[in-house]
């Protein structure tokens, strides 16, 4: 691996330094819970909206990392006595130029793509194709921004004979950035879809700006038959050539259709010469790609025979990584996603963090990996490398290359020619309390052993998009002040979705405090290592020890428990506690009233030792305009009642009263903190279309039955068919959440994309559908709710509200977290 001194990479940008003992550099890292080599890694603090790098150089320059890269407001450089600093006005544009001074250094073609869909897909296809033909560098997974970029061309060097790289964008600007760190000579356009974000005037603003990338480009790639495409490409660029495919006669590599059945025969006439191919993908969307895939082969100079005899090694990209609940308390963290080191490392940095806070021993099941340009040698003293460098204490190696090379591991390891033998020689009983990674080229079939050691209830589950959630919740931070706290109600099992991921996700996006109704939720968090503030909403007198040993913070809301709580603090001797007093306004449930303010504010006046942190009340109709008056009056008694608890204790608290909804309807009255909850799972009462869809509650069929005309289905005798059908079973009945009521024709789930009735009585454990005519299959999933079927649809058929659907699923049904 290359590396360079502080120095050196200070002269590329032209940045301020201090160099108190210049080390060798060879990673960035922007990531503070990721970083691995101490020793030879340069910390770029990036300043995000929400996180900023800045405030984790202590910590980081205690474990040892000794270069920094900071701005300008950085001011503590005597606390790191021997560290490094690269000075800059601007982190994320100091990372862009050390990027673009490294590409600079290589002369190897480099591919870059942009395009709304199929870019990681049309990446990840061209590197299966290249093979080991080309030392390849691209991005990893969909690393496409204005950080990931930069991070992504780092990896060039003067050895590599081939880069390939995704380039995104949000908003107008940022291609002419992406396009100087990339400069590629050869451009890919896969589509300009209508899905994107607003920052764009037009469609054809958007293109505009795509098309930026191409600037330097000698050979410009895409789809001949899209007009706006090419209007736009070639009146830009006249002078640049272009390789376009397609069906319309102005296309240079001519497609045409010859059968489609199970797999999709075409030829492409290019230069003259007509070649057959043939692929096993035969949806619009894959066969896009594989154009755009062949199209690049081609003007890289691959023969066409070349081309065909690889075609079959295009495998389905896995944009996923999921996280799975697997046995013997173990989790499992599949990925499927592709095979070299750079997205091994990534796996195990989102390993770490989702075992952290378990005593959990790291394991990884690894495939051989095919990198091109290295020996099997090579790659496993890298593997050896990283796997030591991030913790991995067992590892259990398929593959003859893996094998071969058995002593170039130097943690416990044992060596399997294939996923059979592996299967054979291990047990269950094989694996305690670890975090496994399961990450295996597709060849190898590793589903087998996810399947082996998954924890199984069964095929029914929740899926949780955890960037989704994260969208969201950025979505609602937009409408907040820049110093506005944000409180996340976790409550109920996170709203349905799960305690501990729920709040591991959030405390990395540095909300300012949880929220949970009871002290044995928040002593779960606690326990799995959530260190936020934890506000208990109703706590409970036999547990006030409890809260204090976990260090949860109670909300008052009545006389007695002020009293007892008072009385534990003073039994256990605590000199100040942070405590949170609520108020009633008008729910008339808890808090305190404008009667009872006075004798609060004598205990507070008493027992000083109860520090109040924040003040609140809860709006009873934020998210009804008939209701606004309402809520414009219980603000006002806040006001009052607040200024009164102010005045006695003579100091200001945090004071906050608005749920999601509220944020979106009433942010005028944001105070110091608003607490989200039901909003970060996309449900919203305006505005809702900007929120992501983040929970979807599945099944599968396990059973397709024909019924004749006549009969009925179930219990009761109630579903009678009118025609001759057929039935799915599908294994997801009440026991599991999925209310009764959505019997006999009333509720749908969603089958090969159409609505397929629920027919009779819901049973337990399963339920039966109308699928005549749909096309339907044993093992097909099923949407039970999610993008496509809401769940405020389903609350509204139910006369119900989201808040009971999603936490009416049942603890039984597995939960499975992921990152798209
Ligand atoms: C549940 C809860 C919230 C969050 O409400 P949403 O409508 O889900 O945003 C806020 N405050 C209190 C006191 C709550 O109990």
């Amino acid at each position: 691996m290359e590396s360079y001194q502080l120095l050196e990479l200070s002269e590329w940008i032209d940045g301020k330094v201090i160099i108190n003992n210049d080390q060798s550099i060879r990673y960035l890292s922007i990531d503070s819970r990721t970083i691995a080599d101490a020793a030879n890694a340069l910390f770029i603090a990036i300043r995000g909206e929400r996180n900023d790098g800045h405030h984790f150089i202590a910590k980081l320059y205690e474990l040892g990392v000794r270069n920094f890269m900071v701005d300008h407001t950085f001011l503590y450089f005597h606390k790191c006595k021997e560290a490094n600093f690269i000075i800059v006005d601007n982190c994320v544009e100091g990372l862009q130029s050390l990027a673009r001074a490294k590409r600079l250094k290589s002369k190897c073609d480099v591919v870059a793509i942009t395009g709304s869909n199929g870019k990681t897909v049309v990446k990840e296809w061209l590197a299966q194709m290249v093979g080991s033909s080309r030392r390849l560098v691209r991005s990893p997974k969909s690393y496409n921004s204005q950080v990931g970029v930069p991070l992504s061309v780092w990896n060039l060097t003067e050895q590599s004979q081939l880069g390939v790289f995704e380039a995104g964008i949000s908003e107008p600007n940022e291609m002419s950035k992406l396009e100087s760190i990339i400069q590629p000579n050869i451009g890919i356009i896969t589509n300009i879809g209508s899905a994107h974000r607003e920052n764009f005037e037009s469609q054809s603003q958007k293109l505009k700006e795509k098309i930026k990338l191409f600037k330097g480009c000698s050979t410009i790639i895409y789809c001949a038959d899209d007009a706006l495409i090419d209007d736009e490409i070639n009146k830009t660029y006249p002078l640049i050539n272009k390789v376009t495919w397609g069906t319309s006669d102005n296309a240079q590599i001519k497609v045409s259709t010859k059968s489609v059945d199970d797999r999709w025969s075409f030829s492409l006439t290019y230069k003259g010469e007509e070649y057959l191919f043939d692929s096993s993908y035969t949806d619009a969307a894959s066969k896009e790609n594989l154009l755009n895939t062949i199209s690049c082969l081609f003007v890289l100079g691959y023969s066409a025979e070349y081309i065909q005899s690889n075609l079959a090694k295009v495998v389905p990209v896995a944009m996923r990584m999921e996280l799975k609940e697997g046995i013997n308390n173990c989790i499992l963290v599949n990925d499927s996603y592709n095979s070299d080191i750079s997205s091994l490392s990534l796996s195990l940095d989102f390993l770490s963090q989702q075992s952290k806070g378990t005593n959990s021993s790291k394991t990884l099941i690894l495939s051989d990996i095919y990198q091109s340009g290295l020996t099997d040698e090579e790659i496993c003293s890298r593997i050896n490398e990283l796997l030591l460098k991030k913790g991995v204490s067992k590892l259990y190696a398929v593959g003859e290359a893996l094998s071969r090379n058995a002593t170039c591991f130097q943690m416990n390891a044992r060596f399997y020619n294939s996923t059979d033998v592996l299967l054979s020689n291990v047990t269950q009983n094989d694996f305690n309390n670890e975090a496994i990674l399961i990450k295996g080229s597709r060849s190898f079939e590793f589903e087998k052993i996810t399947a082996a050691l998954e924890q199984k209830h069964h095929e029914t589950r929740l899926e949780i998009n955890l960037n989704a959630l994260v969208d969201n919740l950025n979505f609602y931070r937009s409408k907040l002040h820049k110093n506005t706290k944000v409180l996340a109600m976790v409550k109920a099992f996170s709203y349905g979705s799960g305690s501990f991921e729920i709040a591991n996700v959030l405390e990395h996006q540095k909300i300012d405090y949880l929220g949970v109704a009871f002290v044995d939720e928040g002593v779960e968090l606690r326990k799995a290592g959530i260190s936020l503030p934890i506000i208990v909403m109703n706590p409970e007198e036999k547990s006030f020890s409890t809260m204090l040993h976990y260090n949860l913070e109670p909300e008052l809301y009545s006389i007695k428990v002020v009293k007892s709580f008072v009385a534990a603090l003073q039994s256990e001797a605590i000199t100040e506690y942070p405590v949170h007093i609520k108020i009633d306004t008008g729910m008339n449930r808890l808090g305190f009233n404008n009667e009872d303010v006075w004798l609060l504010n004598a205990l507070l006046k008493e027992y000083s030792f109860l520090k109040v942190q924040s003040v609140f009340s809860h709006l009873s109709g934020s998210d009804y305009e008939a209701f606004d008056d309402f809520s414009m009056h219980q603000f006002n008694l806040f006001d009052a009642l607040v200024a009164k608890i102010e005045k006695t204790i003579n100091r200001k608290v945090d004071k906050h009263i608005l749920n999601s909804a509220g944020i979106l309807r009433f942010p005028n009255h944001q105070y110091d903190m608003v607490r989200i909850g039901i909003g970060m799972y996309g449900i919203g009462p305006i505005e809702s279309h900007k929120l992501s869809n983040v929970i979807k509650f599945r099944s599968y069929i396990s059973q397709i039955r024909k019924v004749p005309k006549g009969q009925t289905i179930g219990y009761n005798r109630q579903g009678k068919l009118d025609y001759d059908s057929d039935i799915a079973i599908v294994p997801v009945g009440y026991a599991d959440g999925l209310d009764r009521h959505l019997g006999n024709g009333k509720g749908a789930m969603l089958v090969n994309a159409q609505l397929a009735p629920i027919v009779g009585n819901i049973c337990m454990d399963m339920c039966m559908l109308d699928v005549t005519g749909l096309d339907a299959n044993e093992g097909q999933e099923v949407e039970i709710f999610g993008p496509n079927i809401r769940v405020e649809e389903i609350a509204k058929s139910l006369d119900t509200i989201p808040y009971e659907v999603f936490t009416g699923i049942s603890r039984r049904v597995n939960r499975v977290y992921y990152y798209e």
